[in-house]
């Protein structure tokens, strides 16, 4: 099969569908109407097997005509609680709702890609199994591995994913080998001091003052104890505490994220608390620290980078194939899946100054330029088959 002009032949039809989910966006888990289009449409190609799994989310597997590996190809389908203002025709329909990440694209990319596959199921050398996930924004994969997903794809020789990326240019493609994009832990600490007087403070301990403390000590750790080459972003993004100007409040909320783009993650946390910890009793309160994971660290495996970028080096100009400086302390819960298997995650290029593509992801101006599509298919569908081939 020549896949670019298999691909060429289904562009038409994929931007139509990549418009439809994007007029009709859906939060996480509540992708029904799209999950009911992924079902059909898989059910339509002729898979060997459909699933559901966790309610929205979509399994299709495909088994080639000639024995081999098995991979899966993971979509996230869910949009974000945003008011779009992309001023694109077939902007979102729905209020409040908006698909401003492009798991829309993702969406449409995989279900041409299962299409030009299942008509040519015979040229393939193992089992492809495409996996639709729910609520990428908010941990779904975790979810669909609680509720038994990876007993409906089967043990996995290698497992793909993608990202059509707003601030990288139409036409590259991001191979980065090991980490690439941040774990993500998001800590809650509560202070408790002791409440009293606003004109008295030394007879009342306040937790504002502590407050203080750890956010400077915390500065301190990432700075300067923490090697600068091991990247760590500890950012406190709420604190809640007192009512009124003349009392000292008894207790303090401060909540936040800890982010690694390394596999020392869990020394980082186990400092994180130490440091919390003693900067409270320095201030003579005592903590409560609850850590919880957002997502685990997406690290991608060094041989399936490799491939990647020499496949990649093929579709485009060899310096539009970025290996490095593209990793990000953003998260993808991709990374959830790679506990199974060695995994790769690439980034397609959608930057264009001329068409004004250009804006973040979550942004409510953010756009996608249709152009990536086909070049992430290709990209994908090319690394996939070299793969199995080998
Ligand atoms: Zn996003
Ligand atoms: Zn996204």
């Amino acid at each position: 099969m020549n896949i670019k002009k298999e691909i060429e032949a289904i562009t038409g039809e994929v931007i139509e569908m990549r418009r439809d989910f994007h007029r009709h966006p859906e939060l996480g888990f509540q992708e029904f109407r799209t999950s009911k289009i992924v079902r059909e449409y898989l059910e339509s190609l002729g898979l060997d097997e459909v699933h559901t799994c966790s309610g929205t989310g979509v399994v299709g597997i495909l088994k080639g005509g000639k024995p081999g590996k098995r991979v899966i190809l993971r979509a996230d389908i869910d949009a974000l609680p945003i008011q779009e203002e992309s001023g694109e025709p077939f902007a979102s329909e729905t209020p409040g709702v908006a698909h401003a990440c492009g798991h829309d694209g993702h969406t449409a990319m995989m279900l041409g890609m299962a299409k030009i596959w299942a008509a040519h199921r015979e040229e393939i050398e193992g089992t492809i199994v495409f996996l639709f996930q729910p609520n990428e924004e908010d941990a779904g994969a975790q979810i669909m591995i609680d509720d038994g997903v990876m007993d409906i794809t089967g043990k996995p020789d290698a497992i793909f994913g993608y990202h059509l990326w707003s601030t990288m240019p139409l036409g590259s493609i991001g191979a980065h080998p090991g980490p690439t994009m941040a774990s993500s832990y998001y800590y809650k600490v509560k202070i408790h001091g002791k409440g009293g007087h606003g004109g008295y403070p030394h007879t009342a301990i306040n937790p504002i003052d502590a407050a203080t403390y750890v956010l400077s000590a915390i500065k301190s750790f990432t700075t300067l104890e923490q090697n600068v080459f091991d990247p760590t972003v500890i950012t406190c993004c709420m604190i809640h505490a007192g009512q009124k100007e003349i009392i000292v409040p008894e207790t303090l909320e401060m909540e936040g994220s800890i982010r690694c783009l390394h596999v020392e993650h869990e020394r980082v946390h186990a400092r994180f608390r130490e440091i919390v910890e003693q900067a409270c009793a320095l201030c003579r309160c005592t903590c409560e620290i609850e850590l919880k994971c957002g997502n685990s660290l997406l690290n991608n495996d060094p041989a399936l980078a490799e491939l990647a970028r020499q496949v990649a080096c093929r579709i485009v100009e060899p310096d539009m194939v970025y290996t490095k400086d593209i990793a990000v302390m953003g998260g993808d819960d991709f990374a959830e899946f790679l506990q199974y298997g060695p995994g790769f995650y690439f980034f397609v290029g959608m930057e264009d100054e001329a068409s004004g593509v250009g804006e973040d992801h979550h942004h409510p101006g953010f756009r996608v330029h249709e152009d990536a599509l086909p070049l992430g298919m290709e990209m994908l569908m090319e690394l996939v088959t070299e793969y199995l081939a080998k």
